[in-house]
């Protein structure tokens, strides 16, 4: 029996929900979905699944009528676009997938995550964040272009794109040229993009497994903002980076609850209980 199969019959009774991805052992949406699932009073659970991009089609397959749905996260969300039978209008612009909804056989694909960075970056630095210039760390990845294009559509008004391998975004240079002032960095550009902007986004997995992170918080001033997509118990390089120049930060649990919180509303429709799943999500993380 292949790795897939194996974990698909060791899930739990009932799961027809579950996050695609590779690494997935950090994922705190089961916990979420499950608390929401419960307080709905709905017989089923979601799970989570060791998933890479060669495995990401059979897994689709193998899902397709056996489960009501599931998320996608690293580094799935750009390959399954050509995975699903029909695709919002929205995931179409993002052009990235983070939630399937199963309708009659057919898959039907979403993105939660630009509603959920909205929402996460309105709760971390209020009104008026939209209004300075960006940078997207990680811009070339599922996440991280998604969020450009986002971005870019509602109007902010200058995004600095920065990744590791910078060919990977060049797509964006022509997807969003005439939307906004764009400027691309490969990764030794990352000071210049600091100094270009006032809004840091960290859309890379880099911190995800707790590494130090090698910048200079000299970097930074003191009215710069950073958001870490990346979540951990303890407060992720990124946001420790920040902090400790005394720069306001905030990292990706909350959008993790918002893009799960209409992630849920796909799959099941109103009411969403939110207050249920922050609860199981931020006690699981060690928060208040
Ligand atoms: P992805 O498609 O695999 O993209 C990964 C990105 O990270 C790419 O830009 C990649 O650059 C960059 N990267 C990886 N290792 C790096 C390193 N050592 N140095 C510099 N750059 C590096 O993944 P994704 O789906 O976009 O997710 C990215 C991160 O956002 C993940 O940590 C994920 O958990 C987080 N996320 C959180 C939420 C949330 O709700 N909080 C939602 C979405 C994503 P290259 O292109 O050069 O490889």
């Amino acid at each position: 029996m292949n790795r897939f199969l194996e974990q698909v019959r060791s899930l739990e009774p009932g799961t027809s929900l579950a996050v695609l991805g590779d690494p997935i052992a950090h994922s705190l949406s089961p916990v979420m979905h499950d608390a929401a699932l419960a307080a709905r009073g709905l017989a089923h659970r979601y799970g989570r699944l060791r998933v890479s991009e060669t495995e990401l089609a059979e897994a689709f397959r193998y899902l397709h009528d056996r489960f009501l749905g599931w998320n996608l996260t690293l580094p799935l969300k750009l390959a399954a676009v050509n995975l699903v039978d029909e695709i919002d209008a929205e995931a179409r612009w993002l052009n990235a997938i983070n939630t399937v909804v199963c309708r009659q056989g057919r898959l039907a694909g979403f993105n939660t995550d630009s509603a959920g960075l909205h929402r996460a970056l309105d709760e971390a630095f209020g009104a008026g964040w939209n209004l300075a210039p960006v940078t997207i760390i990680g811009a070339g990845g599922g996440a991280g272009s998604s969020a450009a294009r986002y971005l870019a559509r509602i109007g902010v008004p200058e995004l600095v794109l920065v990744n590791r391998t910078p060919e990977k975004l060049e797509p964006l240079r022509a997807a969003l040229a005439g939307l906004t002032n764009l400027r691309l960095h490969g990764w030794d550009g990352l000071p210049r993009a600091v100094a270009e902007s006032r809004l840091l986004i960290n859309a890379s997995s880099l911190g995800l497994d707790g590494a130090p992170l090698g910048w200079d918080p000299g970097w930074l001033q003191s009215d710069h903002r950073v958001f870490d997509m990346v979540y951990r118990r303890d407060p992720t390089p990124v946001v420790a980076w920040a902090r400790s120049r005394g720069t306001v930060a905030a990292d990706g649990l909350a959008m993790l609850l918002y893009q799960g919180a209409a992630a849920f509303r796909h799959w099941f429709g109103e009411p969403v209980p939110e207050a249920e799943m922050r609860r199981a999500l931020y006690a699981a993380a060690g928060r208040a």
